[in-house]
């Protein structure tokens, strides 16, 4: 009997979805194919065994509940957990994850097979831990809570058996030697849409889609130019900021964390189109990948 499905990871920026992944699959992310991520899901990793493949994916950049979720994003929440053969909510022990009114309300709505994460444990005192535990059960009464450590491992294993016993009986859906579809140039433009994340506030990380234009990889130098998409010409000013100096250092910073993961010496080169309104067109949001073709 073989097992197999999609585990979509759903939760706050920074709460350890991409640690959990990283040491479930054990580094084995640091090999990346150069093949195109599908539009779907957006694929963290791939772990396959003899006898099951679990396929994580999440949700990204679109749960941090102090922004007004758009229609597009929260379908494209909603399409990606009916895709899913188990769902992961992960929050951490930090205090200010309580009031996440709006991804629980979607989460109830979708009725799936729900593993609650109460992760980085190693931060609290034991009664916290048994706190936050009750705490999280009481609002997911159907489904398991667990508190784990992604970081120090804590509690790992009783996870994987859980998404195990949770996955149908399935073929394998990729060759069991591929561990990522993440794209490179995926991975530079989540590094962008990361840092607008953090740089900037209100509408602007929801109105802004990063394409990756060119990649040239010369002698000693990789050359890459990205287009930032915002829907409005007053997005575009704020994006650059007074005489160019937020452009210039959010470019800088992420020139600095494409190096790193590169190993090699970047030029980043930010361009800022209007395009307006996309986000109300189907046909952009089709081409930036947020629903079907
Ligand atoms: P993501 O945004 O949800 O993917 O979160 P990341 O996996 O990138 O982790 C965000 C930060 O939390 C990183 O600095 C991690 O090292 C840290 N982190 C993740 N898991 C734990 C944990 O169990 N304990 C502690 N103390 N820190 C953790
Ligand atoms: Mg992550």
């Amino acid at each position: 009997m073989h097992k197999s499905g999609f585990v979509t990871i759903i939760g706050n920026p920074n709460v350890g979805k991409s640690t959990l992944v990283n040491n479930l699959l054990g580094e084995k992310l640091s090999i990346i194919t150069p093949k195109a991520q599908t539009t779907r899901h957006r694929l963290l990793g791939i772990l396959s065994h003899k006898d099951y493949q679990i396929v994580f994916s999440d949700t990204p950049g679109v749960l941090q509940p102090k922004y007004k979720l758009q229609d597009a994003m929260m379908s494209y929440v909603r399409e990606s957990l009916d895709d899913s053969d188990f769902i992961i909510y992960m929050v951490d022990s930090n205090k200010n994850q309580l009031a996440d009114e709006g991804i629980q309300k979607i989460l109830v709505e979708v009725d799936k097979k729900i593993l609650v994460l109460v992760n980085k444990i190693d931060l609290v005192l034991q009664d916290e831990v048994s706190e936050l535990v009750e705490f999280w059960q009481k609002k997911f009464i159907n489904s398991l809570v667990f508190p784990i450590s992604a970081l120090n491992k804590y509690n790992l294993q009783t996870v994987l058996d859980t998404i195990i016993n949770n996955l149908p009986e399935a073929p394998a859906y990729f060759p069991k030697d591929i561990f990522t579809d993440r794209s490179v140039r995926f991975i530079i433009s989540e590094i962008i849409r990361e840092k607008i994340f953090k740089r900037y506030t209100k509408e602007i990380p929801y109105s802004s889609e990063v394409v990756v234009e060119s990649f040239k990889e010369k002698e000693k130098i990789i050359e890459i130019n990205c287009i930032i998409y915002v829907e409005r010409t007053s997005q575009k000013g704020i994006l650059i900021g007074k005489n160019g100096a937020a452009l210039t250092s959010l470019g800088s910073s992420a020139r600095r964390d494409i190096q790193n993961f590169l190993k090699k010496k970047v030029f980043l080169g930010l361009y800022i189109k209007v395009l307006k309104d996309w986000k109300k067109k189907n046909k952009d949001l089709k081409n930036f990948g947020y629903i079907k073709k």
